[in-house]
């Protein structure tokens, strides 16, 4: 029996049904077959995922340093998402909310007599002390089902207090995961601020960076580099990133997608509303980072950009040979297994890739399809009665303010040489023999791990303790354990710092104590021998 067989043959067979498509193992054949992705988890089954509200509150708006976001239900979703994911951000005209958590705390008379009222006051007492551009309110799961209408008070608020106030119905139990949020964060923020302000880029090398939550500095260390090429980064979605900088996102030239899952929907509707073409990015790994940085000069097709993106990789590289060829004599033929939200089970196996490790397992909570498969599946793909819930924006040419670098010729000419427009997928860069898991639980982690035996898993908080029990190196790709950088090229080698340093601790060799491996009991006959 194959590795996916013996797993999945403990479960009833109800479950068995659900998750046998939800597994798979790479062969010639199985790689070109749909997964199961998006669909609802199983109840019980212990899931890493969290839900809409987290996606949305969490993920996209959450990072955004100049808007206060207000978290409007019971204190718990604020507080339990107050600070824990690591998107850093400087202050610059002084707003900087990062730090707080805005919450309505709804109490029961709340919930029975609505929570607008309360809503309101809460706006007007975070106005009054913290003097922001803009509010988002987020709703939690009690919000919907007593039918408070935020979308209103966002108005009301608008004209009383001539600022911005959105607000996002991203309760909980929208969507099956994260993603429905992302998605209702990008249809608010493309409707109500990307577009509203025209200030003209510095130069014609003009980018937004997508899909980038400035996890442990990435970001910086990104817009670090393409700042030493000469690009302009007009913002970043939405690591470090401002309400300020998004309303004039629409005049860069160029979007590049970081995070595909998250942040898609923006670059097809900013590529049909003002013309602006993205591509797929990544620079997490060395070797990804080159090509990203080769693919933009590409499209740019400019002599001068493309000889100083050489200029600056092989700076780049030069700083970082040393470390780097330590790191692999160390790490060369250890092996992996990912398990993270919907994009970096995909690109650290590039990076593991760029010092030897190879990837016996990778997964993703909440992709879907077209993140393991590829788009061109996205035709294909039947939206389930959980996701019809989730508003798809259509949006049309803005005649005004539409521009496109390319020529019609060029875009057809650079389709075929770099990824406009396209993303092909985790499933298409994995070697045969390797697993394949969607909305990976407990259970199987535990299973997995004793058949597989990764000599790292690289998971979330949830799991990492569970892992680190079994004897196994468990690093956090969501946190990184409270380090970081690990974008670009130093953060490649940050990054195998601190696997090698996990890896390597001499606290491994204390796990079984001696006695379990040797006597330590010593006797004596009288007079006699030891
Ligand atoms: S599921 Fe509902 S209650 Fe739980 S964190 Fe999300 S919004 Fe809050």
């Amino acid at each position: 029996m194959n590795v996916r067989n013996i797993v999945l043959d403990k479960y009833s067979a109800k479950v068995y049904k659900n998750r046998k498509e939800h597994i798979m193992e790479l062969t010639q054949e199985t790689k070109d077959q749909p997964i199961a992705a998006n669909s609802r988890t199983v109840p019980g089954i212990i899931t890493n995922r969290g839900c809409c509200y987290a996606g949305c509150k969490g993920v996209v708006l959450g990072p955004l340093k100049d808007v206060l976001v207000l978290t409007h239900g019971p204190i718990g979703c604020g507080f339990y998402s107050w600070g824990t994911r690591r998107n850093k951000a400087k202050t610059e005209d002084g707003r900087n909310f990062i730090e707080y958590c805005f919450s309505t705390d709804l109490q029961e008379p709340d919930i029975v007599f609505g929570g607008e009222k309360k809503l309101r006051q809460a706006i007007k007492e975070a106005v009054e002390i913290f003097q922001p551009k803009c509010i988002m309110i987020c709703s939690t799961c009690p919000v919907g089902l007593i039918g408070d209408d935020i979308h209103a008070v966002a108005t009301e608020t608008e004209q009383l207090y001539g600022i911005s106030c959105m607000a996002f119905s991203c309760e909980g139990y929208k969507g099956v995961s994260q993603s429905g949020g992302h998605h209702i964060a990008n249809n608010t923020l493309m409707k109500k601020i990307i577009g509203t302000n025209d200030t003209p880029p510095k130069n014609k090398y003009s980018v937004n960076l997508l899909g980038e939550y400035n996890i442990g500095g990435d970001g910086w260390e990104v817009e670090r580099i393409m700042k030493r090429i000469g690009y302009d980064v007009i913002s970043v979605f939405t690591g470090d990133g401002s309400f300020e900088a998004i309303k004039n996102s629409h005049m860069a030239n160029l979007n590049l997608v970081q995070c595909h899952r998250s942040i898609n929907y923006i670059a097809e509707m900013m590529k049909t509303k003002y013309g602006v073409d993205w591509i797929k990015v990544n620079f997490i790994g060395i070797k990804s980072t080159i090509q990203s940085l080769r693919d933009m000069a590409a499209y740019f097709g400019d002599k001068e950009l493309a000889e100083r993106t050489e200029e600056v990789i092989d700076d780049e590289l030069a700083n970082i040979a040393e470390e780097k060829e330590y790191y692999y004599s160390k790490l060369k033929g250890k092996t992996a297994a990912l398990y993270v939200g919907g994009s970096r089970s995909h690109h650290y196996q590039l990076l593991l890739s760029d010092f030897g490790v190879s990837t016996v397992l990778a997964g993703y909570e909440f992709a879907h399809r077209d993140d393991y498969e590829g788009r061109e599946v996205i035709p294909t793909i039947k939206e389930d009665a959980d996701s019809k819930n989730i508003e798809h924006l259509n949006v049309e040419k803005d005649d005004k303010k539409y521009h496109a670098y390319l020529t019609d010729e060029q875009y057809e000419m650079l389709k075929s040489k770099i990824p406009l427009e396209d993303y092909t997928g985790m499933i298409r860069h994995m070697e045969n023999g390797s697993i394949v898991v969607d909305d990976l639980n407990q259970f199987e982690t535990d299973e997995f791990l004793k058949l597989l035996k990764p000599d790292i898993f690289f998971s979330g908080i949830k799991d990492k303790y569970s892992l680190q029990k079994a004897g196994v190196l468990a690093r956090q790709l969501h946190s990184y354990d409270y380090s970081g950088p690990y974008a670009g090229f130093r953060g490649s080698v940050n990054f195998a710092r601190d696997i090698t340093m996990g890896l390597y601790t001499p606290a491994w060799g204390f796990v079984t104590p001696p006695w379990k491996n040797r006597s330590t009991l010593r006797a004596s006959l009288a007079g006699g021998e030891e």
